[in-house]
């Protein structure tokens, strides 16, 4: 009995530290890869999909900040870093065949489209796989803060986080080889206990609009094709 209904349309954030792969630093090309064909099987089923990927493989604005540099404009930087992410991806979706537009929240009109609401959904409806780029376009804001106001925009049934593990865990499964994996949280429990899943700013607004969040790991073959058919392990926020 899959515990959420069917899809018709979903929301993918895709993290840079994912994109890097075993990598210290920047693309690994071959997870690209994968991630593209596992993108491209649930397409096949008929489910609208749209990305929003993030950027902290290349810059992540807080830290330059920490080192020095002026907050907005390292912030830029990252949004920046977001675009060249998701040309990355397109590129790989494309060679396996899935139609893709990439949309900025920064305009730069002869990399991509600028982002419109109306054309996203319309990109959809026609059976492209739309990538949001340059997070919400403002600095202060993570792209999981974007995942949460596209998928909300996009009015997505779902928005599927992928990240290092199968889900919520009590503790990081990776130093504390006992930590409890959660089947199923509600929003105030994530943001009561403090776990660090999303920002507190992407699950108030997941919250507030009614979107189910599902956490689940990018490093398992399959998982995002399962996840979609109702199977497969992941934790589900809502
Ligand atoms: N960023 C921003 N506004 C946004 C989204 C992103 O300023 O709406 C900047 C911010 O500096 C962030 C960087 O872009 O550190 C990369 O995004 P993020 O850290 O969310 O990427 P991820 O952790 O998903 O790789």
């Amino acid at each position: 009995q899959p515990r959420i209904a069917p899809f018709r349309r979903v929301l993918l954030k895709l993290s840079g530290e994912g994109l890097m792969g075993k990598q210290a630093y920047g693309l690994d090309l071959e997870v690209v890869q994968r991630l593209a064909v596992e993108i491209k099987e649930v397409h096949d089923t008929g489910i609208e999909l749209c990305l929003v990927i993030g950027g902290g493989n290349i810059f992540r604005g807080v830290s330059r900040a920490a080192g020095g540099m002026d907050r907005t404009s390292a912030d830029y930087m990252g949004m920046l870093a977001t675009v060249m992410n998701a040309l990355a991806v397109q590129n790989f979706l494309e060679k396996v065949g899935v139609p893709t537009r990439v949309q900025s929240a920064i305009p730069m009109a002869t990399v991509c489209e600028p982002y419109v609401r109306r054309r996203a959904m319309r990109h959809m409806e026609k059976g492209r796989v739309v990538i949001f780029a340059a997070g919400t376009g403002n600095p202060f804001f993570t792209t999981d803060t974007a995942a949460a106001l596209r998928a909300v925009e996009m009015t997505c049934d779902a928005l599927l986080k992928a990240t290092q593990v199968d889900g919520v865990y009590d503790a990081d499964p990776k130093v504390v080889p006992e930590a409890r994996r959660f089947d199923d949280l509600s929003y105030t429990e994530v943001l009561r206990r403090d776990l660090r899943v999303m920002d507190t700013s992407a699950i108030a607004l997941a919250r507030d609009n009614g979107i189910p969040i599902l956490v689940f790991s990018l490093h398992q073959e399959g998982a995002l094709a399962a996840i979609m058919r109702g199977e497969g392990a992941y934790t589900l926020i809502r």
